[in-house]
């Protein structure tokens, strides 16, 4: 239990915890924007589209909501529906751009290490770079002994 302790405190210092209460919390601002855009823009569009604008009989302002039709009493608000999944839609989009460039960041830091170790030597024979860790030149096929 002690053990366990520890490394939750080592854990919680390093940084890894507030990076994801940050996130959690920049993600649910986040799917707030997405929402009001969605339900500003995006589910009265869908309204015009499928025909769920109406026009109030009695005020004579143009209603706009999602789309939806009955079969009897029973409403099928299919509006709605496509509105949460445009909604997923941008916010898996967003999702996976952000991830796109976290993975790029990333890459770039990796690239860097990679440049201070050489990939390549020449070939003792014909000068030609070949990889490394090559034991046969590909360039003119004679045995290269192995790099140290
Ligand atoms: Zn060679």
């Amino acid at each position: 239990m002690k053990k366990f302790l520890e490394e939750f405190k080592e854990f919680a210092l390093k940084g890894n915890v507030m990076d994801m209460a940050i996130g959690v919390i920049i993600g649910a601002a986040f799917g707030n924007i997405v929402t009001a855009l969605t339900d500003s823009f995006i589910t009265p569009l869908i309204g015009l589209i499928t025909g769920g604008a109406k026009k109030d009989p009695e005020t004579g302002q143009i209603l706009v909501a999602a789309g939806s039709f009955s079969v009897g009493d029973v409403e099928f608000n299919y509006g709605a529906f496509l509105s949460a999944v445009i909604n997923f839609l941008i916010i898996a989009l967003i999702l996976f751009c952000l991830l796109k460039a976290v993975n790029k960041m990333m890459t770039i830091g990796k690239k860097k290490e990679e440049e201070a170790a050489p990939l390549t030597r020449k070939c003792p024979f014909c000068l030609e770079e070949i990889p490394i860790k090559a034991t046969k030149c590909s360039h003119c096929t004679s045995e290269v002994p192995a790099a140290e």
